[in-house]
C-alpha cells in the first residue's frame, strides 16, 4: 500500500501508546498504576456541565463560526484581560479542538518548507512531530546537564536566517520547570527584534506551586498585539481537568488569526458548540475549582518530593509547576526506554521514558492522579530500582519478591 511518506514518518504518541498498554493490562486484571498520562482526576466543574447541558437541551447544535462562538471568544477575552493584563479583540482569538490543534494551526499557518523552529529540551512530545508535519525543521536547544532551564546564549546561537518561531512551554511538560522572568524577557526581546514568533504554550500557566509564578511574555513587550510576535496558546484541559472536551485557544495578531481561521474552516469547520459551551461555563464559573485542583496537585507534588528523598541514587529537580516530575535515573541506567519497560513489567507502573522528551537518562512521572497512586507508584519504582529498599512488596494482592539484584 502506498501511503504519504511524510505522514508515515510521524511517530506514535508515546503517552497515548503507554496509556493503551496500561488499559489492556488493567483489563487483564493486573494492578497497574498509571503515572504516564497527564490528566487530573477531578470531575468536570459543575458550571461547565450545566452550560453544555443547556446547549444540548436547546436542540440548537449547529455549526459555529470557524474560529469560535462570539460568547466563547468573550469568555477568552475576559480571561486574557484578567490573567495577562491584555485587552484583545475577537479578531485576535481562535477557538480550537484542544491546545493541540491550536499549536498545529499556528505552525501550519506560519511555516514554509524547511523553515526552522527552536524547541527547548526537555520538550513536550508533540512539538517536533507537528513541526515536521508542517514541513518545518525542529532545532533543539538543550540546557546544561543538571538543569532544565536553557541558557539564553544557546537559544540565541540556534537562530539562523531560517528561524521562524520558538516554542516556549513554561511551566514545562515534562520537567515542571518555570523559566525565570529574565529569560522570558530576553526571548521576547530577541523575537521582536528578529521578527520570530514566540509561541507560548501556557497550558499549565496557573498550575504553579508555592510562591512560583509564570510571568506572561506579554509583560515584557511594549508593542500592541498587532505588531507583537508573541502568540499565546491556552485551554481548559489541564487547569479545569477538562481533557475530554477538547477546547483550546490562540491569542494572535489579526493577520495570523485570519489565516488560521481559514485553515480551521477548511479542516474541522468549527469546534462542537456543546464543548464550547462547556468551556465557556468553566471560564465564567467559580474559579475556586482551579485553585482546588492546584492545591491538590501541589499536595501530590509534596508527596513525590517526600518519597523521593528516601530513594537512593535518584536525583530530582523540584517541579515548580505542572503535574510532572522528571527524575534523573542515570545511577541505574542511561537507557530510559529500558527502565520504563522494566518498571511496567516488574512493578506494573507506567512512566514515560525521558528519551521521548529529548532528555535521556530521565523518566517522567505524572502526579496528576490520586495521592494513593502517587505514593504506591513511587514505592513500587523504589522497590524495583533501589537495592536498599525492602525486597518484598504487595502489587494488588500479590506478594512480590525482588530477585534481580
Ligand atoms: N501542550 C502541552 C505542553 C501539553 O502537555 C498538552 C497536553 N498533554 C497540550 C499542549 C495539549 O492540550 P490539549 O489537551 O488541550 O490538546
Amino acid at each position: 500500500m502506498k501511503l504519504s511518506k511524510l505522514a508515515s514518518e510521524i511517530a506514535e504518541s508515546p503517552t497515548f501508546a503507554l496509556n493503551e498498554e496500561a488499559r489492556l493490562l488493567r483489563e487483564r486484571g493486573e494492578a497497574v498504576i498509571n503515572l504516564g498520562i497527564g490528566e487530573p482526576k477531578n470531575k468536570t466543574p459543575i458550571s461547565a456541565i450545566l452550560a453544555s447541558a443547556a446547549k444540548l437541551t436547546s436542540g440548537e447544535v449547529k455549526y459555529t463560526p470557524p474560529d469560535g462562538l462570539p460568547s466563547m471568544k468573550k469568555a477568552v477575552i475576559r480571561y486574557t484581560e484578567e490573567n495577562y493584563d491584555r485587552l484583545v479583540a475577537p479578531e485576535n482569538v481562535s477557538i480550537t479542538n484542544g491546545a493541540k490543534q491550536s499549536l498545529f494551526n499556528i505552525l501550519y499557518s506560519i511555516l514554509n518548507p524547511q523553515d526552522e523552529v527552536i524547541v527547548i529540551a526537555p520538550y513536550w512530545v508533540s512539538y517536533n512531530e507537528m513541526i515536521r508535519m508542517c514541513m518545518g525543521i525542529p532545532v533543539i536547544v538543550t540546557p546544561e546537564d543538571g538543569t532544565f532551564t536553557p541558557r539564553f546564549e544557546d537559544i540565541e546561537s540556534a537562530v539562523t536566517s531560517s528561524t521562524r518561531a520558538i516554542m516556549v512551554n513554561s511551566p514545562n511538560n515534562p520537567s515542571g520547570a518555570i523559566y525565570p522572568p529574565e529569560l522570558i524577557a530576553k526571548i521576547v526581546e530577541m523575537c521582536e527584534k528578529k521578527g520570530i514568533f514566540m509561541i507560548c504554550d501556557d497550558i499549565y500557566h496557573k498550575l504553579t506551586f508555592d510562591r512560583n509564578v509564570a510571568v506572561p511574555a506579554y509583560h515584557f513587550t511594549k508593542k500592541d498585539i498587532e505588531n507583537s510576535h508573541i502568540v499565546v496558546v491556552n485551554g481548559v484541559a489541564k487547569l479545569y481537568g477538562m481533557t475530554g472536551f477538547r477546547i483550546g485557544w490562540v491569542i494572535a495578531p489579526r493577520d495570523l488569526s485570519r489565516v488560521m481561521s481559514n485553515v480551521l474552516a477548511q479542516t474541522t469547520s468549527c469546534v462542537s458548540p456543546v464543548a464550547q459551551a462547556a468551556a465557556e461555563g468553566a471560564l465564567n464559573g467559580l474559579q475556586s475549582v482551579v485553585q482546588a485542583l492546584r492545591l491538590q496537585i501541589q499536595n501530590n507534588r509534596d508527596v513525590v518530593l517526600q518519597e523521593m528523598r528516601t530513594f537512593n541514587g535518584i536525583r530530582l529537580i523540584e517541579p515548580a509547576g505542572t503535574f510532572y516530575a522528571l527524575p534523573d535515573i542515570r545511577a541505574f541506567s542511561n537507557n530510559s526506554v529500558e527502565v520504563s519497560k522494566f518498571l511496567l513489567k516488574k512493578a506494573m507502573v507506567v512512566t514515560v521514558p525521558g528519551k521521548e522528551f529529548g532528555m535521556e537518562g530521565h523518566i517522567r512521572i505524572s502526579f496528576a492522579g490520586s495521592v494513593r497512586d502517587v505514593t504506591d507508584g513511587i514505592a513500587r519504582i523504589k522497590w524495583a530500582l533501589d537495592p536498599t529498599s525492602p525486597n518484598e512488596i504487595y502489587i494488588g494482592d500479590k506478594k512480590m519478591i525482588r530477585d534481580w539484584m
